[in-house]
């Protein structure tokens, strides 16, 4: 009851929100599963039986990835049926493996070497070799609360901001714990992951926003935590979605609602700034996919002298591949980390952007036809 009447002060739009019948109509998985009237997707795959133990040690990625297909054709029919309220997953029996299961399989396989995301670097992670995002094999976990600053129909929530990150970004604004403490969080175990979910759930969160730095290069420990999850929660993916096509596959069936980042229209904006290949053709590939996989509301950073090379691009490209998606158009940025300490190498970006460029991003969306207000 507390953090109902401190929204009521705090946030009064999470509440009026969801009068907005668009925003009702494009989360209306996510707001059922908030609402307990349906059981969110990592509940059903936990139902969802597969035959043959996926532990074994003698079964290879192949003849998991042959499992995991069927499941999927299975947890597919069960989400229809219990979508229409034909299926109640209570009256399922407990399968002895699951759905859930492959993936925490397969999972732990793509770790080592890891090959998590399009970095794939080959770290030995369950060796105790860091990666590029300097995680290896612990859950490092820098701090977990009720977020009230994120988009209206989300607060309050349940935010885990977990260690490292497989981006470079010369403007990150969480750089402590994704590039220069990334490894001092706490160390838990997945169990401990799902006592933090169970109790962030218990006192109000609307969902659980696995968010860092990056959650991807804690994937395996993120989906193993679900084995011991057992109130209904949301959960909800907040990434720069640089992940493997392997990730985003077993991402696809257990997200409820997707929040990822578009933060460059073109390859060469994000190479100079966050150090990655291929970024356009990877983020596109997967936000595609989330978004023909669920609910979704996608961020862009709008970035001072970055309008016409990514702003634009983005959005355009929202319009045409992705247009059930809400976007938050985010006026927020600020010089941080590298641009606030070399602000001469990054002359573009070392500003905050002007009024002017935030109406004209804004401009541009509703010219597209985005539905960007309720959200940003
Ligand atoms: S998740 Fe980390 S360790 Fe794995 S491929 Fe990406 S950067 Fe490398």
């Amino acid at each position: 009851m507390e953090w109902f009447i401190t929204l009521l002060n705090v946030r009064p739009d999470a509440l009026s929100v969801w009068s907005n019948p668009v925003v009702r109509e494009r989360l209306s998985w996510y707001y059922s599963v908030m609402r307990n009237e349906k059981p969110a997707k990592f509940l059903i795959a936990k139902k969802t039986p597969v035959e043959i133990n996926p532990y074994l040690q003698e079964l290879e990625l192949k003849d998991l990835w042959r499992l995991h297909e069927k499941a999927s054709q299975r947890f597919t029919e069960y989400l229809r049926s219990v979508k229409r309220g034909e299926l109640s997953i209570e009256k399922l029996e407990d399968p002895k493996y699951s759905y859930l299961d492959v993936k925490i399989a397969i999972a732990y396989k793509l770790i080592t070497p890891c090959r998590l995301c399009e970095r794939a670097c080959g770290a030995l992670r369950l060796k105790g070799k860091p990666g590029v995002c300097l995680v290896d094999r612990d859950i490092i976990v820098h701090s977990f609360f009720h977020h009230m600053g994120e988009e209206a129909p989300l607060v309050p929530s349940g935010t885990i901001f977990y260690g490292g990150c497989n981006f470079k970004c010369v403007f990150c604004q969480n750089y402590d714990i994704s590039q220069v403490r990334a490894r001092e969080g706490e160390k838990l175990s997945p169990k401990e992951l799902a006592n933090i979910q169970v109790h962030l759930r218990r006192r109000g969160a609307r969902n659980i926003n696995h968010v860092g730095g990056e959650p991807t290069p804690h994937l395996p420990f993120i989906l193993e935590s679900f084995k011991y999850l057992d109130v209904n929660v949301p959960q909800l993916w907040n990434s720069n979605m640089y992940m493997s096509l392997e990730s985003m596959i077993l991402l696809e069936d257990i997200i409820d609602i997707w929040l990822p980042d578009l933060k460059y229209g073109n390859n060469n904006c994000a190479w100079r700034l966050s150090k990655v290949r291929n970024y356009w053709e990877v983020a596109t590939r997967n936000i595609k996919r989330a978004h023909d996989a669920g609910d979704i509301i996608i961020r862009h950073l709008v970035m001072p002298n970055h309008l016409e090379c990514c702003t634009r691009p983005i959005l355009e490209w929202i319009a045409r591949n992705t247009p059930r998606a809400l976007v938050n158009i985010m006026d927020q940025y600020r010089p941080e980390h590298l641009v606030a300490k070399y602000p001469k190498m990054y002359s573009d970006i070392a500003r905050r952007p002007t009024r002017n460029e935030i109406l004209e991003a804004y401009r541009i969306a509703e010219e597209l036809g985005i539905v960007y207000e309720p959200v940003s």
